[in-house]
């Protein structure tokens, strides 16, 4: 994965322009928004050169990866080592260790000190107290995208977009593997995407 980073990196072809960079470029532990999805997660949360991103719940860190890659910085905020350590060495091998700020411990609360930020991503944690405390932040016009895979954090989605509009837009992703000799769909887990502007 590192590896392949770098010969794109410095190879002639340079890394893709688009979002959506394959899941195995990346070093993570099962947890990461994938690929199609990820991309749809840019899409939404519309990086601009300069602009700042709180990635909460960061997992490997690749949507802080990617808005970085778009000149942005990022905050990738993570409860658990091991994986904020994988942020890390994401950060390192894309070359942007100097756009990517890491902050290991718990959302809501670690927040607290940061500078308010142009975007926001949700993918993990969600409930209606980390929500609350990061709406009431937020400076006009600032962009949110939360991503749920669970029925509690569907539901709440489902609220949120009640009460402050926005989109809210279910994913469902299936790749053709083999079955015995033939192939079929293979379904992910649906997920849901609520986007909105503070
Ligand atoms: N978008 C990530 C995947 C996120 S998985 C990627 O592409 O890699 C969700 C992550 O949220 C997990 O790593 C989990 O440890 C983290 N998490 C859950 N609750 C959290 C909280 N309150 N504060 C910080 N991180 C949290």
């Amino acid at each position: 994965d590192l590896v392949a980073v770098a010969v794109w990196a410095r190879g002639t072809q340079g890394i893709p322009r688009s979002s959506g960079l394959p899941d195995d470029l990346f070093v993570h532990d099962g947890q990461i928004t994938k690929r199609s999805v990820r991309a749809l997660a840019l899409s939404a949360l519309a990086p601009r050169p300069g602009e700042r991103l709180w990635d909460v719940g960061a997992g490997s860190g690749s949507i802080s990866v990617e808005w970085a890659l778009c000149r942005g910085t990022a905050t990738a905020i993570e409860a658990r080592e091991d994986r904020a350590a994988n942020i890390r060495k994401n950060a390192a091998a894309f070359g942007l260790a100097h756009r990517i700020a890491i902050i290991e411990g718990k959302a809501p609360e670690v927040l607290a000190p940061l500078d308010v930020p142009d975007a926001v991503f949700i993918g993990g944690g969600l409930d209606r107290r980390m929500f609350d405390a990061i709406w009431s932040r937020l400076a006009p016009d600032t962009r949110l995208v939360a991503h749920a895979v669970t029925l509690e954090t569907e539901a709440l989605l489902g609220e949120l977009h009640q009460q402050h509009g926005g989109e809210l837009m279910r994913v469902e992703i299936a790749h053709a593997a083999p079955l015995g000799r033939y192939r079929s769909w293979d379904a992910a887990r649906p997920v849901v995407q609520w986007s909105t502007v503070r």
